[in-house]
């Protein structure tokens, strides 16, 4: 390890050790080490699939574009086999430090979950895989049982209340993000005192406005990216590295001056 990360990784758990609260703001970058695919990079996921048929409108008027929605969502089931991997653990363990506010998350896997962080702690911009949710009477269903319905043969997965249009939980494109999660994310991001990305390239807006929110309400900004981001220049700390080496070592640091 090059003497420039070790200082970066030296500076970030330092800000973790001195700040008041933390939040976590993670993207898709954090799951390449648990070996499921960038959803949006070439020969990621929405890379088979017309993201025209993905908007909310088509979904409500064209059947045909329900079902390549449902061929998706068999799809999206994959997330159920990816496990948390050491960056996600590592967040957790930020929470068992007392140091945790929340995870932002624009991620739909539920890795922070698995991992241990509680459920009222993260935030999940773009929706869940973890669910299915009915458009008319927004009753939810867990993804596994929908999945046995549709292993089972059922062509035409509706609500068995309400015969509604059943979804996935997961915010499509042209659909509005979830307006309590949105409003309670940008709160949490203008009242913390340090945030943290990682493994987010903050390309998707209006996700990636939560460091903005964070910045201007003078909260200090660590970025972990393999790739540049638009924030880099606001950040006291940007680390070129994977998610799960970088996050690891940080924590094992912050823990270390804790002690
Ligand atoms: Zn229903």
């Amino acid at each position: 390890m090059g003497n420039e990360l070790e200082e970066q990784i030296e500076e970030v758990a330092k800000l973790i050790v001195n700040c008041k609260r933390l939040v976590v703001f993670t993207g898709a970058g954090i799951n390449t080490e648990s070996g499921m695919p960038d959803l949006r990079s070439p020969g990621g996921i929405w890379s088979k699939f017309n993201p025209d048929d993905l908007t909310h409108q088509k979904n409500i008027r064209d059947p045909e574009a329900r079902r390549r929605n449902w061929q998706m969502l068999s799809i999206f089931r994959m997330v159920d086999s990816v496990e948390p991997n050491p960056a996600h653990y590592a967040i957790t363990e930020l929470d068992r430090m007392g140091k945790l506010d929340c995870v932002i998350t624009q991620n739909v896997d539920g890795l922070h979950q698995k991992a241990g962080v509680p459920e009222e702690k993260v935030i999940e911009l773009h929706g869940t895989a973890r669910w299915v949710k009915c458009l008319s009477c927004h009753r939810r269903y867990p993804m596994e049982e929908i999945a046995k319905r549709l292993q089972a043969g059922e062509a035409k997965t509706v609500c068995s209340y309400c015969g509604g249009i059943l979804k996935s939980a997961t915010i499509s494109f042209g659909e509005a993000m979830p307006a309590a999660e949105t409003a309670e994310a940008e709160r949490r991001s203008r009242s913390c005192d340090l945030m943290l990305v990682v493994g987010s390239s903050l390309a998707v807006y209006p996700a990636a406005y939560m460091p903005v929110y964070a910045v201007e309400s003078g909260a200090k900004l660590a970025i972990i990216n393999v790739g540049d981001t638009p924030m880099d220049r606001y950040a006291t700390v940007c680390i070129a590295e994977k998610a799960g080496v970088a996050m690891s070592k940080i924590v094992e640091r912050a823990k270390s001056k804790m002690a």
